[in-house]
């Protein structure tokens, strides 16, 4: 694939900045460094923090000590007589850009962004297997934390017994800060934990993930701290079945925008569109959001062993939200749910 890309793009090499292609591309996990990719090698530049660790996790490239910055990256393109090079464009700020450009005098840049996000997209066997046991060790910490949630906890507290329960079964740090909202702050849907007690009969929404090898998991339940109002009890029904539909329409071939509607349009159907402002999914891997995104106006198409989560939401300003989030993998027929919670309206 980067092959192509360097052919179609006729290019002489590419350079990468992000944490999660660097370990992609090499299997280096200290994350910061940035690594240049010709026809025949690659060539990992680092500074001394990571120069033995680079050595061990990258052993097929070639490793070079380097003055951090751009600098030391014109340096080396300098160096190698390169003059027509790609750049992962979401790897690097506008204002690194334009300090490389200056730096590198002589080479041209091109800009690489679809081009690239879909290096990671299908998942092999091995990968899907790390993304399995990142699910595995949060939905382990999350049946642990349900038995304590109860009107009057806290939603930070929710959130840091979530975080050292996945941490002490193995997980590496979380994949994102655990969301925790209730009551109307479950209508916020990236609402950040607070100090407010969670109130009898309201909606509390938990949005988590592990990472296992650098692999994430996400996946969002919605619970009820004692019997909920009827308006919320429909509302969850009818996230519900959007989720369902949504997971139906999933197979190779078929476009993300068809995946979005699919769930949009119950929800459209019974009334609350206005109330579902967001994407109906997005892949995870080595990042937690990242390409295919399962939105409405998608250009693409969903493969084989792509991984994504399926995560439709009604949220009514003032009164509550409802979010459920599954992770699946695409398969040659269809798809394999990752995530094991059951998703039936759950009334403590
Ligand atoms: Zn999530
Ligand atoms: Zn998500």
């Amino acid at each position: 694939m980067l092959e192509e890309i360097l052919r179609n793009k006729n290019l002489e090499a590419i350079l990468f900045f992000s944490p999660e292609n660097l370990r992609y591309l090499t299997g280096f996990s200290g994350g910061e460094g940035v690594l240049l990719v010709l026809r025949d090698r690659k060539v990992l530049m680092v500074d001394s923090r990571y120069f033995e660790e680079a050595r061990e996790d990258a052993s097929g490239c070639e490793i070079r000590l380097w003055e951090k910055g751009t600098k030391g990256i014109a340096a080396v393109l300098h160096d190698m007589g390169l003059h027509r090079v790609g750049l992962e464009a979401a790897g690097i700020s506008l204002a690194t850009y334009y300090e490389l450009a200056r730096e590198a005098e002589g080479v041209e840049f091109v800009s690489l962004k679809a081009e690239v996000e879909a290096l990671r997209a299908q998942k092999r066997p091995w990968a899907i297997e790390l993304i399995r046991r990142a699910v595995e060790l949060a939905e382990r910490a999350f049946g642990e934390v349900l038995g304590m949630i109860r009107p009057g906890m806290k939603e930070i507290e929710v959130a840091l017994e979530l975080e050292f329960r996945m941490r002490r079964m193995g997980s590496e740090g979380v994949a994102f800060d655990p969301i925790v909202a209730s009551g109307p702050r479950s209508a916020l849907p990236h609402a950040r934990p607070s100090q407010r007690p969670i109130g009898k009969g309201e909606a509390v929404i938990v949005d988590f993930g592990g990472r296992y090898h650098g692999y994430c998991s996400d996946e969002t339940v919605t619970l009820f701290a004692g019997d909920p109002p009827e308006e919320l009890k429909k509302v969850y029904q009818v996230v519900k079945e959007a989720h369902d539909r949504a997971l139906e329409v999933i197979r190779p071939g078929v476009g993300c925008r068809e995946v979005d509607q699919a769930a949009r349009s119950v929800i459209e159907e019974a009334g609350y569109g206005t109330y579902f402002g967001h994407g109906t999914g997005h892949g995870v891997g080595l990042a937690v959001h990242e390409y295919p995104s399962i939105t409405k106006d998608s250009p693409s198409e969903l493969k084989e062993g792509m991984v994504l989560t399926v995560e439709p939401g009604i949220y009514l300003p003032g009164r509550g939200g409802v979010r459920i989030e599954d992770l699946v993998v695409v398969k040659e027929d269809g798809f394999e749910l990752l995530t094991s919670l059951k998703k039936a309206l759950r009334i403590l």
